[in-house]
């Protein structure tokens, strides 16, 4: 975990957040590569769970929303950790994450768990006593459910039919830590997936999701052995599920939940008393809903934790190559030869409007190479003499090292068919 998070701030991904006022616990800053994955994840997830079915549209909802949703949601009650703190050195601890009665800080006596809630409160107006108490959304998810309605009511979609959405949430986490694993701020991609109510359907609907999500995760390179699946006891399920299960990760800190498949039966359309009119029998219902529920941030540092690796004195992140913040840097093999440089800018310029690219003339080739290799961008470009001769330059791959000589006309067709 050291390596990755100095990797993570010497590079650009990811940095402490209000770094220069002493940081903030719980809240992140991506840097400038870390917002290059971090938006492929996300159009990745929204191409395959939007674009790529027939059944899914998108909705983007207000982070702030009318304090009796999450009071009908539940979520003012019911959105609450136990949590144990010490006599002594009072820091507080989740009691079900906890495994001895004494702190694991300081040795001293635990008291009982009390429950805290996870709502952030935030208050909305400009006059101080006319300010009025809302919260944070702690989950997207609800500002699905509160426009089905208008979705329904705006755009062709019959049930079986799904909603997505990518967004900020918030959450009062009482222990925030391993790194943005478990933040205060954080990006959750969802799709809420509207079925008919009986246990049939839920089940079909549900096995479908679990599978679908499980492969995509290890379609875009995560292996295998460090993916299992894991359900919920019926006594750890949040207060909506009939059945939860989790697709978690072997991260250096133990196995850990980075998306949940959560079975919601009726439970959030019935409070907001919204129901489905089926438009040829006309029969009226409160739609089953099974969702599909993935942390941003936490896949994006499995997907860091997962392709890191360390070769003959390379530090090398292996990511797909559709997750790689950057596709090819372009180099002249050396920085003090024009003919070199205009080349190589040349072959930048026009790749740039297709493609993330780079140009990098700094320092010596080999120091340039294993720089990309850190940040894990698949290829690099070399003008060298004989491209003055022949029009060729050398791609080397990330991961083999291996170089072939391309002309340079052939350089857009190679990295589009590398990439897609
Ligand atoms: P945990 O048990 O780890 O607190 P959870 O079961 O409360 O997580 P859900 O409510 O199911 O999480 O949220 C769905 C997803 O949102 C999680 O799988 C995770 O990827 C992400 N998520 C939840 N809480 C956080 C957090 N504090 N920081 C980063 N991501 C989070």
């Amino acid at each position: 975990m050291n390596k990755i998070v100095s990797l993570c701030k010497r590079r650009g991904f990811i940095f402490p957040g209000s770094e220069i006022y002493g940081g903030i616990n719980g809240f992140w800053d991506y840097g400038p590569l870390g917002v290059e994955l971090k938006n492929n994840l996300k159009k990745i997830w929204w191409r395959n769970m939007v674009y790529d079915r027939e059944d899914v549209v998108g909705v983007d909802a207000a982070i702030i929303m009318n304090p009796k949703v999450w009071e009908v949601s539940g979520h003012t009650q019911a959105f609450t950790d136990p949590l144990v703190e010490c006599k002594k050195c009072h820091h507080r601890f989740r009691a079900d994450k906890i495994k001895t009665s004494h702190c694991p800080d300081c040795g001293g006596e635990l008291t009982s768990p009390k429950k805290f809630n996870l709502l952030t409160e935030v208050y909305i107006g400009t006059v101080e006593d006319e300010k009025r108490k809302t919260y944070l959304r702690g989950e997207i998810t609800q500002g699905v459910f509160v426009n089905f309605k208008n979705v329904v009511d705006s755009t062709r979609v019959k049930i079986p039919f799904g909603i997505a959405q990518i967004g900020k949430a918030f959450r009062n986490e009482i222990t925030p830590g391993n790194f943005t694993y478990r933040s205060r701020e954080f990006e959750q991609m969802e799709l809420e997936y509207f079925i008919e109510p009986n246990e049939k359907e839920g089940e079909r609907w549900f096995n479908y999701f679990l599978e679908l999500r499980l492969n995509w995760y290890k379609k875009l390179g995560i292996k295998e052995n460090n993916l299992r699946i894991r359900e919920h006891a019926v006594d750890e399920r949040a207060h909506y599920a009939k059945k939860a299960v989790d697709i978690e990760y072997q991260a250096p800190f133990g196995w850990s939940e980075f998306e949940g498949i959560h079975h919601r039966g009726d439970w959030d359309l019935s409070r907001h008393n919204i129901k489905y009119q089926d438009k040829i029998t006309n029969n009226e219902y409160y739609p089953w809903v099974i969702e599909v529920s993935g942390g941003v941030d936490r896949a994006v540092l499995f997907f860091l934790i997962d392709s890191y690796y360390e070769e003959n004195q390379r530090v090398i992140l292996k990511l797909n190559y559709s997750l790689a913040p950057i596709k090819a840097a372009i180099f002249p093999l050396l920085k003090n030869k024009p003919e070199l440089v205009d080349k190589a800018k040349k072959i930048y310029q026009n790749l740039k409007n297709n493609f993330m690219v780079i140009f990098d003339d700094r320092g010596n080739i080999g120091k340039r190479y294993l720089y990309q290799d850190e940040i894990g961008t698949p290829f690099c470009i070399t003008v060298d003499f004989q491209t003055l001769k022949d029009n060729t330059v050398t791609i080397r791959d990330r991961d083999t090292t291996n170089q072939i000589r391309l002309n340079i006309d052939k350089i857009h067709d190679f990295l589009s068919n590398k990439i897609s």
